[in-house]
């Protein structure tokens, strides 16, 4: 099987399909004009672009939740994933394309925040924001991770809900703040009880299907520095004048957690790690390494091979892409694993734009990869919701 399956289905595809096509320059638009939002996380940005897509999701007719994410409460919460940045306000928005109630829902999860420009210099004459469009990308921080996925997702539901597609179950896009830093807007998502039967994030992938993601444990190190007769290091990081003694080093890491492999159990081995070390050395055993799990706690998430949505994804690629679709689990920590471990929803990634470009300097997005993401987004829903 490579499409929905029944006469109505088929109508509905042709139709859906023929609409992506015809709003293709108004999908390349809509990313140059998202692009050129700074939504760094961590700044108003990350608001305002939420506040747009807001907008824009009940100008598409879709039932709209947009709400304050109390940020005391959240953060104090056992299983926060933790923020590495500080938010005075935060913001959460889904918007949902009700279906008849009788079929599956399921969930397109678009993170809006980016991660900062980085040093200007490889950027070369291009500005981070540009959002320019060349003949085949979209360059700018954020056109690859994630907003060539975001609009891909947003045109898939105004898609359905321009032409009064019936579908049987629910048809969810959640836009989310705080996933570079920890998962902030997912977490507060689903602690405001939205859930679907299958979630499909848009990460870049360049459309392969990824149903698993590493962790990822940010950690600080602390040595505390107490020398009567020093010699100095004046120069080394943890000193802020070349005559002061250091009272302090500190070291900042991230430690990456293999996919299966138990959190709690790769913190012991850290922190074993650190421990031995400062054993086997006179004056760390003395002043013995401080070990902090701070910032974004990125577990490992991973989707069963038999869930439905990773066959429904397949078929959906192949029906309008002739690139085979490899399969792997992203090297890095994303929402995945909150979608699955906390709200139990079978997810995966699968989304348009190269992962390696993500975060770098000069970044891009290509063009033909964010049309056919969004085709195949709107047949995933299709073949996931069923149509009446
Ligand atoms: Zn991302």
């Amino acid at each position: 099987m490579t499409e929905p399956s029944g006469p109505a289905a088929r109508v509905w595809r042709s139709r859906l399909l023929d609409y992506l096509d015809g709003h293709a320059a108004d999908m390349v638009a809509d990313l140059a004009d998202l692009v050129q939002v700074p939504s760094i996380s961590g700044t108003p940005e990350e608001n305002a672009i939420q506040g747009v897509l807001t907008e824009r999701l009940a100008g598409a007719g879709l039932d709209v939740d947009a709400w304050p994410i109390a940020m005391a409460e959240t953060l104090a919460a056992e299983d926060f994933p933790g923020m590495e940045v500080d938010r005075a306000e935060a913001w959460g928005t889904v918007g949902r394309l009700p279906g008849t109630g009788d079929g599956a829902s399921l969930m397109l999860n678009a993170h809006v925040d980016v991660v900062p420009p980085g040093d200007l210099d490889p950027w070369g004459d291009q500005v981070p924001f540009c959002g320019t469009v060349g003949a085949d990308a979209v360059y700018g921080r954020g056109a690859c991770d994630m907003k060539a996925g975001l609009v891909a997702a947003l045109w898939t539901v105004r898609a359905c809900a321009a032409l009064g597609v019936p579908l049987r179950g629910d048809l969810i896009l959640a836009t989310v703040i705080g996933e570079e830093d920890g998962g902030l807007g997912t977490y507060a998502m689903l602690r405001r009880g939205w859930r679907a039967d299958a979630c499909v994030i848009p990460e870049p992938t360049s459309l392969d299907i990824a149903p698993g993601s590493s962790g990822a444990l940010t950690f600080r190190l602390t040595v505390r520095w107490d020398l009567p007769i020093p010699i100095e290091l004046g120069t080394i990081a943890a000193g802020d004048w070349a005559s002061s003694v250091p009272g302090l080093l500190t070291s900042h890491g991230r430690m990456g957690v293999a996919i299966g492999e138990d959190v709690a159990a790769a913190r012991r081995a850290l922190e074993d790690t650190v421990a031995e070390a400062s054993a086997a050395d006179p004056w760390l055993r003395e002043n013995p390494v401080e070990v902090q799990w701070q910032g974004g706690q990125f577990a490992p998430g991973l989707t069963d091979a038999d869930a439905v949505i990773i066959g429904t994804v397949g078929r959906a690629h192949a029906a309008v892409s002739g690139r085979p679709q490899a399969m792997w689990g992203t090297p890095y920590g994303s929402d995945l694993r909150l979608m699955t471990n906390m709200g139990s929803v079978p997810t995966v990634h699968y989304g348009p734009g190269d992962a390696r470009l993500a975060h770098a300097p000069r970044e891009s997005a290509p063009i033909g990869e964010l049309l056919t993401a969004a085709r195949a987004l709107t047949l995933i829903t299709l073949q996931h919701c069923g149509v009446r």
